[in-house]
């Protein structure tokens, strides 16, 4: 079973009922199983490397919103930039000027969010509140007009344990809640995009749970 129809459907009617925008993370999976979700209605794909997206936004349909919620190298922004419709993973101002560059070059302003580092491992990426509030708080913000900051981002720690989970969650919707400028809040993936939903996701980013396993 390439793609779970049944679970696809009723977590689009879960997250229909609160008005959350699903991305389908099709990373590691084939271009006929992202067709298979496409025909099914799905528009928005979330991938993890750069190549990859690239390879598989060539050989699909046009209208697909691609959304990157990987690393992001300053280096390689050249590459998603005439295409990308998400970047959620802005970790720094440097990244920031670079997709404006980008932005600029492409004549688009290209939307974003900032990762923020909410799990309990230090494996992940993202800034902690105070180089959030350094960013959002900069004048250089200003002079960046290729670009937008939509909201935050967040990956929750790996684990069974749902007051950790969800305390992590309140913590990054307390951090939007500062600022009215954000909007979109990305939490909440297979394993925890039910809490996600409780705490004020606005977008979740699931992956196995409607392709299976990687
Ligand atoms: C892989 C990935 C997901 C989806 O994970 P699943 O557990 O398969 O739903 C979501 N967000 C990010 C940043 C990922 O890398």
């Amino acid at each position: 079973m390439a793609v779970d129809e049944k679970k696809y459907l009723e977590i689009l009617k879960v997250l229909a009922i609160n008005k959350i925008t699903l991305v389908a993370v099709s990373k590691t999976k084939s271009i006929a199983d992202i067709k298979l979700l496409y025909d099914l209605g799905q528009r928005n794909f979330g991938e993890n490397y750069v190549q990859e997206m690239v390879d598989k936004q060539r050989s699909l349909p046009g209208d697909i919103r691609w959304h990157f919620i990987g690393h992001l190298q300053s280096n390689k922004v050249k590459y998603i930039a005439p295409f990308v419709y998400l970047i959620h993973s802005v970790d720094s101002l440097k990244l920031l000027q670079e997709i404006n560059k980008e932005g600029l070059k492409n004549k688009k302003k290209v939307k974003c969010l900032l990762q923020v580092h909410i799990a309990s491992e230090d494996t992940k990426y993202g800034m902690d509140e105070n180089e959030l509030q350094l960013i959002l708080n900069d004048n250089k913000l200003n002079s960046l007009t290729s670009i937008e900051i939509c909201g935050l981002m967040g990956m929750a720690s790996f684990t069974n344990e749902s007051t950790l989970i969800t305390r992590e969650f309140k913590y990054i919707k307390s951090l939007k809640d500062k600022y009215s400028s954000l909007k979109e809040l990305s939490i909440g993936m297979s394993a925890d995009y039910r809490y996600a939903i409780e705490y004020g996701s606005t977008i979740v980013r699931v992956g196995s749970l409607l392709f299976g396993d990687r």
